[in-house]
């Protein structure tokens, strides 16, 4: 099975699905992540923080898969955003996971109250020019903070990675993501569980009507929305429902309908705000 790929603002591109191992235990990350590879997932989206990129690293070497047909992403963690401090970080996930280079990395969150994003944006635009990252972008970045390091260092990320799901679309975000060509990565796809999606009359009436489950739905409906998906899961036969999506087309009334699942006060954000995520 292939994924679509999306181009990126730099020229290169990304894979639209892939797996993310936020809360791999560490020691089931080669497993989960093997079984992934196997499956067909050639996107994979770690993070320093998820104190898992060894296995994911063990996963990648033990596949045999050639590194140019993988896209692997990490991030830089919050306490890591100045001086030079992001160089040394870069050095020990590459370590790691084994690679001479990252496809992406990102800034995992702003952490705004600390005042530093601008120092660490900065010194991930050096990490590209040093071939150590393909292409960079950041994470859980707000318009203000996306205008302030774009204003700052006139290099615009390739993606911004910010909790997404239909019951919170932060369509703020989005609209000046596309305006200035940044992609959107979704994380959270399925809102984490906490929120009922796959209850809904919107969601379950299409699952329905293209005999495909509610996280399928979910998922096509990032996909065609222009979103990049990651979703997470540790058991195989979900690992292969989540990326058996290519098969079918939400209709613009069944996405109008998911469209409209935003309470849009906010109300259905599942994880922390960037501003208070210090
Ligand atoms: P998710 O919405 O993908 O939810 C994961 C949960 O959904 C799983 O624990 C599983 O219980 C359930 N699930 C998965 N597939 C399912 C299926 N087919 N049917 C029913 N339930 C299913 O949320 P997530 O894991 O938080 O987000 C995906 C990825 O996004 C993460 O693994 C990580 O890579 C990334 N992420 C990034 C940030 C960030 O701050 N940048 C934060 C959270 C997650």
């Amino acid at each position: 099975m292939t994924t679509p790929t999306l181009s990126l603002n730099d020229g290169h591109s990304i894979p639209q699905l892939g797996y993310g191992v936020f809360l791999v235990p560490p020691e089931d990350t080669e497993r989960a992540v093997s079984e992934a590879l196997e499956i067909g997932y050639r996107h994979i989206d770690t993070a320093a923080a998820y104190r898992n990129e060894e296995g994911v690293g063990a996963a990648i070497a033990a596949s045999g898969i050639p590194r140019d047909e993988l896209f692997v992403t990490t991030k830089l963690w919050n306490d890591r955003h100045d001086g030079d401090d992001p160089h040394a970080a870069i050095a020990e996930s590459l370590e790691k996971l084994g690679l001479d280079r990252v496809d992406l990395y990102l800034i995992h969150w702003p952490t705004p109250a600390k005042d530093n994003y601008v120092n660490a944006w900065q010194r991930l635009i050096e990490i590209r020019q040093q071939g150590l990252a393909r292409s960079i972008g950041v994470s859980n970045f707000l318009v203000p903070h996306l205008e302030r390091i774009v204003a700052e260092t006139q290099v615009i990320p390739a993606v911004n990675q910010i909790e997404l799901h239909p019951a919170y679309q932060q369509r703020d975000v989005t609209e000046w993501a596309k305006e200035q060509g940044i992609r959107i990565e979704s994380w959270g796809p399925l809102g984490q569980g906490k929120y009922d999606l796959f209850g809904t009359p919107a969601v379950s009436d299409a699952a329905a009507a293209h005999g495909k489950s509610p996280a399928q739905v979910v998922l096509r409906w990032h996909l065609q929305k222009d979103f990049i998906v990651f979703p997470k899961s540790v058991r195989a036969e979900r690992l292969k429902e989540n990326i058996d999506v290519f098969d079918f087309t939400l209709s613009d009334a069944e996405i109008e309908a998911i469209d409209a699942l935003d309470p849009l006060d906010g109300s259905g954000r599942v994880g922390t705000h960037p501003e208070d995520f210090n």
